[in-house]
């Protein structure tokens, strides 16, 4: 078993089942076109670890995580939303004009045209997956921008104050 290589752009899915290997890599956010669109710090890292292995002797699968930090648009308030993202999954790699094999919950399937895959392809779609169609503060932060606007423009009245004390 062959651990803690660093990742190739593509991954060989047999070959390296076969060969039990794992591969670790780390990347930034703008590497991901995708992601890149959607994140507005597109500078900070994304560590992907990948374990691949045969299941029944034949099939290629891969055990992942993929960490990163991701900040979004939160689609109530329009302001920044950063979320800590921990992405494990199983994959069984199927082609597409195969016989899918037994259900299995465990895996998730991942069809694939050819043995190889490209990695970036791989990492993409599995953030993607684990992004939130909406994402949005787990609060209130709408009512909390009113608050805030009311206090403002109390205190921005210093000559009603004024006023007062003559
Ligand atoms: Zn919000």
């Amino acid at each position: 078993m062959e651990l803690n290589k660093s990742l190739p752009n593509q991954l060989k899915l047999f070959n390296f089942a076969k060969k039990e290997i794992s591969l670790s890599g780390l990347y930034q956010i703008c590497d991901f076109p995708k992601i890149s669109e959607i994140a507005s710090n597109k500078r900070d890292n994304i560590k992907v670890d990948l374990s691949f292995y045969l299941k029944n002797n034949k099939t290629p699968c891969v055990d992942g995580i993929i960490e990163l930090d991701i900040v979004l648009e939160c689609q109530k308030c329009l302001d920044d939303l950063s979320i800590a993202l921990k992405v494990n999954f199983n994959l069984v790699f199927v082609k597409h004009d195969q016989q899918s094999e037994e259900p299995d919950s465990h895996y998730e399937i991942y069809v694939i045209e050819e043995d190889e895959l490209a990695t970036h392809d791989l990492i993409s779609d599995e953030i993607l997956l684990s992004i939130p169609m909406v994402p949005a503060h787990d609060y209130d932060c709408i009512k909390d921008i009113n608050k805030q606007e009311i206090v403002e423009e109390k205190s921005e009245n210093p000559f009603a104050i004024l006023k007062k004390l003559k």
